[in-house]
């Protein structure tokens, strides 16, 4: 069994030898920044799973304690900042061997890392704004909080009416098309695929490392703990990606850590 450090030099060497690199990141990246994800022992989500996209449109009490998740959960993803993990992707990136990240947050910390907004694919939306279920119309997300923080029970949209939430994907809610398209174009493309801080249990994220595999691209798993994909991959480590990744850069930025 390999050391940690011999897995850090064995990623270390991937990051080297790869020019178009594909990042798969989870909620579990922004957890040092003070988010909780949704699968971790004692996660808030385990008792008290999140409202489905089908209650959300037929059900008024579901609406509500939509928003009363959301009242909850929102002092925390906007105050929260990017923490060493996002830091050390948008380095990836100005190395020039970054193809793309495809996210299942919706927190915004990559771009606030300093990724440019065209390399992140945002696979389940972003809170940063609303949008109506029914036009399709965004909206300012902090007008909207402002409705909800005033008493307004079932805020809907000026245009049509139709029901008002964040822009991003409940279960049960389809990844747009060409949001889906645009993350398995890169995924064939790519030369290199690692998963950041994901339990690999949601579809269809979780089918982009397969597809990685199935063209034969090497896959690295960095994750706290184990997911059902460790066993096709090249590398797995299980630790804080905030510790480890900048370690691993540190080691790929020196040639002379590689070894023959
Ligand atoms: P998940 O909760 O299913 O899995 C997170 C994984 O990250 C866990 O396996 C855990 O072991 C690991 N982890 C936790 N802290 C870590 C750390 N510091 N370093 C490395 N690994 C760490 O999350 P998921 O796979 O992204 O799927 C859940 C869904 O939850 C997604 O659809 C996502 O949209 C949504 N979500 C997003 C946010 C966010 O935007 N920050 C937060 C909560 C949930």
């Amino acid at each position: 069994m390999l050391s940690l450090e011999e897995q850090m030099l064995d990623v270390a060497e991937f990051l080297q030898q790869s020019k178009r690199i594909v990042v798969l990141t989870g909620a579990g990246i922004s957890t040092e920044s003070g988010i909780p994800d949704f699968r971790s022992p004692g996660s808030h989500w385990r008792e008290h799973p999140p409202v489905t996209y089908h209650a959300f449109l037929t059900n008024a009490e579901a609406r509500q304690r939509y928003w009363e998740t959301r009242r909850a959960l929102f002092p925390l993803v906007a105050g929260a900042r990017p923490n060493a993990a996002h830091l050390a992707l948008a380095e990836l990136e100005r190395r020039g061997n970054l193809l793309g990240v495809l996210t299942q947050n919706f927190d915004g910390l990559h771009q606030d890392a300093g990724l440019p907004p065209e390399h992140v694919i945002e696979l389940h939306g972003t809170s940063r704004e609303a949008a109506c279920q029914q036009c399709g119309t965004r909206s300012s997300i902090e007008d909207l909080q402002k409705r909800i923080d005033a008493g307004e029970q079932d805020p809907r949209c000026a245009l049509c009416d139709g029901f008002l939430k964040a822009a991003t994907i409940l279960f049960g809610q389809r990844v747009p098309d060409n949001v889906l398209e645009r993350a398995k174009e890169l995924t064939n493309q790519c030369d290199l695929f690692i998963v950041i801080g994901s339990s690999l249990k949601v579809s269809p994220a979780s089918n982009l490392p397969r597809l990685a595999v199935k063209h034969t691209t090497p896959l690295i798993i960095l994750n706290l703990q184990p997911t059902s994909l460790d066993d096709l991959a090249d590398v797995v480590i299980h630790a804080r990606a905030g510790e480890i990744l900048p370690q691993i850069m540190a080691l790929s930025f020196n040639e002379s850590n590689t070894r023959l």
